[in-house]
């Protein structure tokens, strides 16, 4: 009786966050226009005057010394128009927003330029996050570092990432996969940068070859932050676990990103369902289950969640309020759930299919492109990434024999058919 009260208990809780959340939003359209300034106060956040709502809690960020919210803005998209996303995450204390001048064409990284024309006080409260995109050299970095200052209308960065940089390919990676890309030039210009207060702390985002990046991370000494892929279906691989201990221990800040863990193709199979239906009879969505279940890693200091509308926004707040730990039991469900469907999921480990095409070594991006055109819907990311493969090798793409890869892959993904499927979806 006693554990039916806690289920209902935690329902209205769920409830009660997501009606506050309405009624909020319906406040801030009904006070004022999105893009208007607070009339009293022009230069006040334009939730100043409204009741305190429940803030996320936060964690320590490594020995960088400073708190991060456990639930991270992944601003993938034009903030610009969606003004009304940073508004709320502000108000519920999701102050992390991470962003990348590549995210919807630099309207991303413009959008929070916008927020904080709009709110300058506003800027001391938050960690702004940005990525080194279409960087090969030092030069590169630093001139793209100038351009996101400038974009988000801010003089400092909170956290700065390094991306994958292949000089003379033509082809720049969304994260790092090579951490031979940590060199000591690498490490001379963050040392400049930090002493001219352009960034506060550096680090790198990686959903290939996370497991070697993080470990060789580890070891550096001059890293304080790493993003990395991170969700149920990959807890268990103790590679990956070890470098996470590794980082751990090392005192570098760990965020989670694509905690969802979403497949290359969006099949709604009887596990999905399975799936649902258990966490849905615990009061939660399988979405918010899956954000609980990385963050019951304490090493994990934030899961950086892509939140476009106001209402997810409001389920994941929802979640990680809730103290409601997940059981032994539920975290089985996970593990036969990723298990069942290992082979519609890629998880990074480029080196092993790499190893099998060393001239077309773009498998893994190709599956995560498709990831991005039919689990997130992002039709126009996928196909700018995907354009940016060397034309010499995506001329061919349909011509070379993958079940070498197939063969090793440990998720025995359908490569050859996916690969299929991009060309005809992404090129
Ligand atoms: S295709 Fe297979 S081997 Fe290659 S990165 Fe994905 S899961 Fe790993």
């Amino acid at each position: 009786m006693k554990q039916k009260q806690n289920k209902i208990g935690r329902r209205n809780f769920l409830k009660t966050i997501g009606a506050a959340g309405l009624g909020s939003v319906l406040g801030a359209c009904e006070s004022k226009k999105e893009s208007e300034p607070n009339a009293t106060e022009p230069n006040a956040p334009a939730t100043a005057k409204r009741p305190e709502q429940p803030q996320v809690p936060k964690r320590k960020l490594g020995k960088t010394g400073v708190e991060v919210p456990s639930l991270a803005l992944g601003a993938l998209f034009n903030l610009v128009e969606n003004q009304l996303i940073l508004e709320k995450c502000f108000q519920a204390g999701v102050n992390l927003w991470d962003t990348a001048p590549d995210y919807a064409g630099e309207n991303s990284e413009r959008g929070i330029g916008k927020f904080i024309s709009r709110h300058p006080e506003a800027r001391k409260k938050l960690l702004l996050v940005t990525k080194a995109s279409d960087a090969v050299t030092i030069d590169d970095v630093e001139k793209a570092l100038q351009a996101s200052l400038k974009r988000m209308n801010t003089k400092y960065i909170d956290i700065y990432y390094i991306m994958d940089g292949m000089a003379g390919s033509g082809y720049v990676g969304h994260g790092l996969s090579d951490p031979a890309k940590l060199t000591d030039d690498l490490r001379q210009w963050v040392n400049s940068a930090k002493k001219r207060k352009l960034i506060r702390f550096f680090g790198f985002s990686t959903h290939k070859n996370m497991a070697k990046c993080l470990a060789a991370a580890a070891k550096l000494g001059w890293i304080d932050v790493a993003m990395t892929t991170y969700s149920y279906r990959i807890m268990q691989d103790t590679e990956l676990s070890d470098a996470i201990e590794d980082c751990h221990k090392a005192g570098i800040g760990l965020i989670a990103m694509k905690t969802q863990g979403r497949p290359q193709e969006k099949i709604d199979t009887e596990e999905d369902k399975k799936l649902a239906g258990h966490f849905l009879q615990k009061g939660f969505t399988e979405g918010q289950a899956k954000i609980k279940a990385v963050l019951q890693d304490k090493r994990i200091s934030s899961a950086c969640v892509g939140m476009q509308d106001v209402s997810i926004l409001d389920q994941n707040v929802a979640a990680v309020l809730d103290k409601t730990r997940l059981t032994r039991k539920d975290l089985n469900v996970f593990k036969t759930y990723a298990q069942a469907t290992c082979n519609s999921y890629c998880a990074g480990c480029a080196h092993i299919c790499d190893s099998a095409l060393p001239n077309a070594p773009y498998v893994s991006d190709i599956m995560r492109y498709l990831m991005y055109y039919n689990s997130y819907g992002d039709r126009n990311r996928a196909r700018q990434l995907f354009a940016k493969i060397p034309g010499r090798v995506r001329n061919r793409l349909l011509s070379i024999n993958y079940s070498p890869a197939e063969a090793r892959c440990p998720q025995r993904l359908p490569i050859g058919k996916l690969v299929v499927q991009a060309v005809e979806k992404l090129a």
